[in-house]
C-alpha cells in the first residue's frame, strides 16, 4: 500500500510509515494508551483518608496508663493504681473505636489502635488482679 501522507510504497501490515512516521494502519498497540492506564492506580490511592484521632488517643492513653502503673508500683500508691486502671479502661474504649474506624474507613493508626487495645487490656487485667490480691491481703491482716 501507499502512505496517505507522503505517498511512499510501504508494506501492507505496517502501522506507521517508515518514511514520514504517519500512522497508516490500525495498530493494536497504541503508544498513547499505556500512560493513561498507569495514571488510574494513582487516582485510587489518592482517596481522602479519614482522620483517626480516637485511635491515636487510645494508644497514648494506654502508654500513660502503663506509666502511672509503674509509678504506682514504685510509690506503692493505691491511688495511682486506680488512676492507671481508669486510663486503661479509657485506652481500651478509645482503641476499640479507633480500630473499628481504621478497618471500616481506611483510616490511619490501625496498628497503634491494636497496640493500645492490647496494652490497655493488660494494664486493666493486672490492676484488677493486684486489686483482688490487695483485698485478700487486707482481709487476712485484719
Ligand atoms: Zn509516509
Amino acid at each position: 500500500m501507499f502512505c496517505k501522507n507522503c505517498g511512499s510504497n510501504i508494506s501492507d501490515d505496517a502501522v506507521f510509515c517508515p518514511n514520514c512516521g504517519t500512522q497508516v494502519g490500525e495498530g493494536q498497540s497504541q503508544p498513547q494508551a499505556a500512560p493513561v492506564a498507569e495514571n488510574k492506580p494513582n487516582n485510587n490511592t489518592a482517596k481522602p483518608q479519614t482522620s483517626n484521632a480516637v485511635g491515636l488517643v487510645g494508644f497514648i492513653l494506654s502508654m500513660v496508663s502503663v506509666l502511672f502503673w509503674i509509678i504506682g508500683l514504685i510509690a506503692s500508691s493505691g491511688l495511682l493504681f486506680i488512676v492507671s486502671l481508669m486510663l486503661g479502661i479509657g485506652a481500651i474504649v478509645c482503641s476499640a473505636i479507633g480500630m473499628n474506624t481504621a478497618s471500616k474507613q481506611n483510616a490511619p493508626f490501625r496498628g497503634l489502635s491494636i497496640s493500645g487495645l492490647v496494652v490497655g487490656i493488660v494494664v486493666v487485667a493486672i490492676s484488677i488482679i493486684l486489686f483482688i490480691i490487695g483485698l485478700a491481703a487486707l482481709s487476712v491482716m485484719f
